[in-house]
């Protein structure tokens, strides 16, 4: 069971309808992730790349075709089966940060524990401050989201995606409000959790954000148009 893909995609496909023109955001679109992967998802705007993360993060369905994640069929399940399976699962990390203004440091990274039975309060905030060690963020326990820098919220973010040790990190334009020292570091912070074994899928339309080392893959019109490594893949083989 080793060999198994984290994620695997089978002929997706989204459609979405509105004022009964329809809109074919997703097609045929096939698709699988390992375990360990850094995963960096480009493409023109429009074509796709912000529903598929929606659907990887079970915040949306596929209109057809099949999504196995970690082994389970999460195709077509219902809205609190996709939530519980979410919250367990997946590490969302986004371009504006989605911090909860009136909560701490401490309290933004917690929240998504704070719904987990049976752990004890002091386990939860040991775990936050762990994780905001990891980020260089500990020392801004008891700040508000407004008293950080973008580079230092996004930092914070990156603490809260963690906290469950999801199976899969998901990030969509991570440093895209970030000027481009923070989004060294937000992007260094990224590798050096691949390089610790999270698998990491993110999307981006800054070429600047795209991990060198990570597979590459583009998207155009709903599909998958490239898939570099693949392709190298079957060049070292
Ligand atoms: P990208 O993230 O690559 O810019 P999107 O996934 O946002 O692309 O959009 C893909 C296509 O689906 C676009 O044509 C967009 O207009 C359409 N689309 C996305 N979300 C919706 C929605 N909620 N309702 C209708 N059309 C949508």
């Amino acid at each position: 069971m080793s060999s198994q893909s984290l994620i695997e995609l089978n002929r997706l496909e989204k459609s979405f309808l509105t004022e009964k023109v329809e809109t074919r955001a997703l097609h045929q679109l096939s698709l699988s992730v390992d375990p360990g992967e850094y995963v960096c998802i480009t493409g023109p705007s429009g074509c796709g790349k912000s529903t598929l993360l929606s659907i990887l993060g079970l915040l949306d369905t596929p209109t057809g075709g099949q999504y196995i994640l970690n082994g389970q069929d999460v195709s077509s399940l219902s809205r609190d089966q996709r939530a519980k399976i979410r919250n367990k699962e997946i590490g969302f990390v986004f371009q504006s940060f989605n911090l909860i203004s009136e909560l701490t440091v401490e309290e933004n990274v917690c929240l998504p524990l704070t719904y987990r039975k049976g752990m004890a309060q002091k386990d939860i905030k040991e775990r936050a401050k762990a994780m905001l060690d990891k980020v260089e963020m500990s020392h801004r326990l008891s700040h508000f989201p407004s008293q950080l820098s973008g580079g230092q919220q996004q930092r914070v973010a990156i603490a809260r995606s963690l906290i469950n040790d999801p199976v899969v990190i998901l990030a969509d334009e991570p440093t895209g409000n970030l000027d481009s020292k923070n989004a060294d570091i937000v992007l260094r912070l990224l590798r050096q959790l691949h390089e610790e074994g999270s698998t990491i899928v993110m999307v981006t339309h800054d070429p600047r954000s795209i991990e060198q080392k990570s597979r590459q893959i583009e998207m155009l019109d709903g599909q998958v148009v490239a898939d570099e490594y693949q392709r190298l893949a079957q060049v070292g083989s």
